[in-house]
């Protein structure tokens, strides 16, 4: 059964390996690729560079409308650019990370960046990666996957991530930090990290990148 404009949506906590999960199945598939935590991230950028105070949301929405981010795709890999300034490094820092989730609570925010996610739908298809797109973003899409994994395997793989870029890390820290996000995330009162009531659950705990592929994969071939 084929469809046109397909998505599949890849929800979950930071670490659970979803962007490299995107990647392989975007290549795999030749599909468009949608990291919607980047324009959070890009947002929180721009409003730290802005100086604006983080509680006030009135101020970030205008920020949010006008935000210029786009993503070049460069050797299989997404650069994420913000007002022609290729910011795809200095958007993952912890701070940057903490502000994403402190702005990303606010309702009028997420409104302001939903009809720019949904843009990213187009032939022949969208990998949408993110903490709500199967439930509010791209509540129509023909598969939905939630991955997890536990909080100290995915804290040891944001380590390695981390250390790959030349950050100088420590475990403990990254896991308290991410405890903290992963938690404002599922309990925030609008989009809150939770799986879409038709997604199938994959724990990737104990399983290598390539088999959490191979299963998304062989769940969605009868519509491919
Ligand atoms: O996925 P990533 O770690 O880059 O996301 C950064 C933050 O952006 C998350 O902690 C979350 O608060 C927010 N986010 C969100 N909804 C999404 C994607 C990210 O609230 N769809």
């Amino acid at each position: 059964m084929k469809k046109v404009n397909q998505v599949l949506t890849v929800d979950g906590p930071s670490g659970a390996g979803k962007g490299t999960l995107c990647q392989a199945l975007a290549d795999y598939l030749g599909w468009h690729l949608l990291d919607s935590g980047a324009i959070y991230r890009v947002l929180a950028l721009a409003a730290l560079r802005h100086q604006i105070d983080f509680s006030m949301e009135a101020d970030l929405i205008p920020l949010a409308i006008h935000l210029d981010v786009s993503f070049q795709s460069q050797n299989r890999c997404l650069r994420v650019i913000l007002d022609k300034e290729d910011v795809s490094d200095k958007i993952r820092t912890e701070l940057v990370a903490h502000s994403a989730s402190q702005l990303a609570s606010f309702p009028k925010v997420r409104e302001a960046l939903l009809k720019r996610q949904r843009a990213f739908q187009k032939a022949p298809g969208l990998i949408a990666d993110g903490r709500d797109m199967g439930t509010l973003v791209f509540p129509d899409a023909f598969i939905k996957i939630f991955l997890h994994a536990s909080p100290q395997e995915r804290a040891r793989r944001r380590m390695i991530e981390l250390q790959k870029k030349g950050f100088n890390v420590n475990f403990s820290s990254i896991l308290s930090k991410m405890n903290d996000r992963d938690d404002r995330d599922a309990t925030r009162q609008i989009a809150p990290l939770l799986p879409a009531s038709d997604a199938l659950i994959i724990d990737s705990t104990h399983m290598p990148a390539q088999e959490v592929v191979e299963q998304v994969l062989e769940h969605a071939k009868k519509w491919l």
